[in-house]
């Protein structure tokens, strides 16, 4: 049996004011182009770059996030090579000394060890309008900070690259130093793939242009498949590099492997080389906030989450955040079983009822109307029993659309409970009368008989009997 092998080379554009070199905006959803250029980014003869200080900052944070040492000393090299999406003529980015090396992050118990990150600047990008015997370039993007963090060939399967990306998307989005959205193309990952018996590693292949997780695997899936077809039969793999197309569902050959002196790699003189110091190094990592795998835990150990749940509000941050700031609202005097109650119902209402409502919305969008002392609010009416699951859900749509707190929508729609046991006796007196069939039934033996005789109940009440205080009069009435 052949033995797959994927390392993965992932490229992150950093959300900085300017782009890398120069003052221009770093502004991904600038739809004009050629709108953010000017003679630096350009290339012009006599201009001078300047190092963006925002961009050096994350990518060590970043660096720091996966525990990477960060040497004393990095400097910036040019890469050179002819593209009309570079308009340079090379691209400075970072060759032998990159800011980062080593490190590692966990998926599922196992490390996958990273070599090192880097800081280079992004390309221009070529539009091929349908049909033409022409292609367009925008240069908005050519100069833009971009981070390329490079793995150890340590990753087994295409789920666990699949994995690797979609928590390296979460922790990026933790830092703050990326939207790592991959459909912008803010996260942009290769794959390299060989599969080898032993321990000794076969010629790696690597993809491109894998422009969502999904294709990330299924491209590795192809690509694992296509190279033990080709050993099997007793032929060679050549080392290049191939595009995954997603629609066919197939990866081509694009061109065989560069080599990196194929780049003629030098170092950028009109850059100065980077030291920083310890006292700076510090700094940064001091403002590395909570990360995911962190959180995750905290989340079940601080409020006895399950694992699902913990995932849930650790991937929605927004969401969690907003979790928290409910529970802490909540009289910290109550005893532990009945703050337990409340985090639980919390817990539950934000992630079905609340999660559907906002479609996707985050709750830390100016629109959404809910405070949290209201949400608390409203957990606490329901585990009083003051309000049906049934007025829960009309509650809380009633606050998600107009952000009033949930006593004054009681009170205006009069959705109040009954909670008045004479009155939901006489309701229940009056539909078993009017059903003896169904309370003969219930007497044979039959359960469903009183699920339907609650149904009627409820019904009549319009929801506004708490249902297992019918349950269980409608229970003392029959036997
Ligand atoms: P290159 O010099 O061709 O770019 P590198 O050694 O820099 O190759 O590795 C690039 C990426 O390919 C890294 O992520 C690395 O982990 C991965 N890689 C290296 N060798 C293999 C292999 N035999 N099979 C799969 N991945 C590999
Ligand atoms: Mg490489
Ligand atoms: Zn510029």
């Amino acid at each position: 049996m052949f033995k797959p092998t994927i390392g993965l080379e992932v490229h992150i554009e950093l959300e900085t004011k300017t782009k890398m070199f120069c003052s221009c905006l770093n502004d991904s959803e600038e739809k004009a182009p050629n709108k953010n250029v000017c003679p630096i980014c350009m290339g012009h003869p006599g201009t001078l770059p300047v190092i963006n200080e925002e961009a050096v900052n994350n990518v060590i944070k970043t660096g720091l996030a996966f525990g990477s040492q960060i040497p004393e000393n990095s400097k910036f090299d040019r890469k050179n090579y002819f593209y009309p999406d570079l308009p340079k003529g090379y691209q400075i980015s970072q060759y032998d000394l990159p800011l980062c090396a080593g490190g590692s992050l966990e998926i599922g118990g196992k490390k996958i060890r990273i070599r090192r990150v880097h800081l280079e600047e992004d390309t221009g990008r070529l539009i091929h309008p349908p049909g033409a015997d022409y292609s367009l370039v925008d240069f908005n993007r050519a100069g833009v900070p971009l981070m390329e963090l490079v793995t150890e060939p340590d990753i087994a399967s295409s789920r666990e690259a699949s994995d690797f990306a979609q928590e390296l998307q979460l922790i990026l989005r933790y830092l703050g130093v990326s939207k790592a959205d991959m459909e912008k193309g803010q996260l942009r990952v290769e794959a390299n793939i060989s599969i080898g018996k032993g321990e000794k590693l076969g010629t790696k292949v690597e993809i491109k242009n894998l422009n969502s997780f999904k294709a990330v695997e299924k491209g590795i899936d192809y690509e694992i498949k296509r190279q033990t077809e080709l050993l099997e039969s007793g032929k060679k793999i050549i080392q290049e590099t191939r595009g995954w197309n997603d629609e066919k569902g197939t990866t081509f050959s694009q061109r065989e492997k560069e080599e990196a002196h194929d780049y003629r790699y030098f170092p950028e003189p009109d850059l100065l080389p980077l030291s920083h110091s310890a006292i700076f190094i510090n700094e940064i990592k001091s403002s590395i906030p909570e990360l995911p795998a962190q959180r995750r835990e905290r989340l079940k150990r601080e409020y006895g989450l399950d694992e699902k749940e913990a995932e849930l509000l650790t991937k929605n941050k927004d969401l969690g955040e907003y979790f928290e700031k409910v529970v802490s609202e909540f009289d910290p005097n109550l005893s532990r079983d009945k703050l337990n109650d409340l985090i639980n119902t919390s817990a539950n209402y934000l992630i079905s009822d609340l999660q559907g409502l906002l479609r996707g919305v985050s709750v830390a969008d100016s629109d959404f109307r809910i405070t949290a002392e209201n949400f608390a609010d409203f957990i606490d009416l329901i585990n009083e029993g003051k309000i049906s699951s049934k007025m829960a859900k009309i509650i809380l749509a009633e606050m998600f659309s107009s952000g009033d707190d949930p006593k004054h929508i009681i009170e205006e729609k009069g959705l109040t409970q009954i909670t008045d046991l004479g009155e939901i006796e006489k309701i229940i007196k009056d539909i078993v009368d009017k059903n003896p069939r169904v309370v003969e039934d219930y007497k044979k033996g039959k359960a469903n008989a009183l699920q339907f005789l609650v149904g009627q109940v409820m019904a009549e009440t319009k929801g506004k009997a708490n249902p297992q205080i019918v349950n269980k009069i409608l229970k003392d009435t029959l036997t």
